[in-house]
């Protein structure tokens, strides 16, 4: 492969690589233009291993939107519905967003991961008291909750600053942030498919606000739609400069663009040889973040499986109930097994470990996975 890699004219990236020497922007460029897909996944799987060997982590989790009003149009988005009121939109009460969690009761669940749309009218309390629900049905619980996106709006919504937005989450109950809402952080994209939701400086600075005060977070990539290569590459660097600063970022992770449903039906979503390039071009730029993920529910199960050969050691959860890729026609399950997990990963030749948010690995039985199937119909 090394003669491959040379003939590629990677050779001197290649060279990088080995000697821990970061890659530059046009390092990232001359990647994601490689034609040779399997030479690209060669050099992220060696920076995989490196890091990881054959340990490839999954998460059991579930996720939850508690509302699906949100006054912001990213064209892109098939979930969002304007107001309270229009079809197919809907809010939860708090008793049946906590029923979620209280219906998994026999489920060793250990994560919690909510996004929401931007609702107009609930008040703060209404996060507030959510957040203490869950901690009040299951103490140990890890709740990720709330995309930098949701802390902005609340900032804007309740005319708090950012910080003392995530300390009084903190304080109801918050650990940590996922990372949606990054999409592209490059302006032009942010002008065309998400104009009025907080822009890229802002959404680092609430990340940045929320590992100094002990949080931990992910930052995500919608890829495959108006982007450039350049862009994508600009996003990763952004990202790993924040992580050079503050050192909080958990996990990266590249999440496909789906066009059904959406103002931006008319692109082809992005092939599955794009979607390993993703992955491993991240693997390879991000020097300083632990873990890529494929997020499966995104990238089909399959591509996922793939990718733990592409940079791949993270494939997030069991997820259960997942809609926002749903509606812009994901053809995925809503929720996979921990055993099916476990399978998929195996079968790619790598060896599954169950993790938590905070990537400490679980050790114990299994799940009852009679228990779970009956619930993920
Ligand atoms: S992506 Fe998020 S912020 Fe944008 S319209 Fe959809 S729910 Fe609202």
């Amino acid at each position: 492969m090394q003669k491959r890699i040379q003939t590629l004219g990677l050779g001197d990236i290649s060279d990088k690589l080995e000697r821990d020497v970061r890659l530059s922007f046009e390092d990232g460029v001359r990647l994601f233009e490689c034609p040779d897909l399997l030479a690209l996944g060669w050099l992220a799987n060696r920076e995989r291993e490196k890091r990881h060997g054959a340990r490839t982590y999954y998460n059991f989790n579930i996720r939850l939107e508690a509302t699906n009003v949100c006054v912001a149009s990213c064209l892109f988005c098939s979930f969002a519905r304007l107001k309270p009121g229009d079809p197919g939109s809907y809010t939860m009460t708090l008793e049946q967003a906590w029923d979620k969690l209280r219906q998994r009761s026999h489920q060793p669940l250990t994560e919690i991961h909510v996004v929401n749309g931007l609702h107009p009218d609930l008040p703060f309390e209404y996060y507030l008291e959510l957040l203490r629900g869950f901690r009040r049905i299951r103490p140990g619980i890890h709740l990720k909750c709330f995309t930098a996106v949701e802390i902005a709006f609340f900032s804007d919504l309740y005319g708090m600053p950012d910080e003392q937005v995530l300390v009084a989450l903190q304080e109801a109950g918050l650990d940590s942030l996922p990372g949606g809402g990054a999409e592209v952080f490059a302006e032009r994209v942010r002008r065309k498919i998400c104009h009025d939701k907080c822009g890229a400086d802002r959404y680092l600075e609430i990340h940045r606000i929320a590992h100094r005060l002990g949080m931990r977070s992910n930052i995500t990539m919608l890829y495959g739609h108006i982007e450039t290569l350049e862009e994508r590459v600009d996003h990763m660097l952004r990202t790993r400069a924040l992580q050079d600063e503050t050192g909080g970022l958990q996990a990266f992770i590249p999440l496909a663009f789906h066009p059904d449903n959406n103002q931006m039906r008319k692109l082809p979503a992005p092939t599955g040889a794009d979607t390993l390039r993703v992955h491993a071009v991240s693997r390879l730029m991000l020097d300083n973040v632990p873990h890529v993920k494929a997020f499966w529910i995104a990238t089909g199960v399959e591509i996922a499986q793939l990718a733990l050969w592409f940079g791949v050691d993270d494939l997030d959860g069991t997820v259960q109930e997942e809609k926002i890729y749903h509606m812009a026609g994901a053809r995925t399950p809503e929720a996979m097994t921990t055993s099916t997990i476990r399978r998929l990963i195996r079968k790619a030749g790598r060896e599954p470990i169950e993790r938590d948010t905070l990537y400490n690995v679980i050790t114990g039985a299994e799940a009852p996975d009679g228990a779970q199937a009956s619930l993920m119909q």
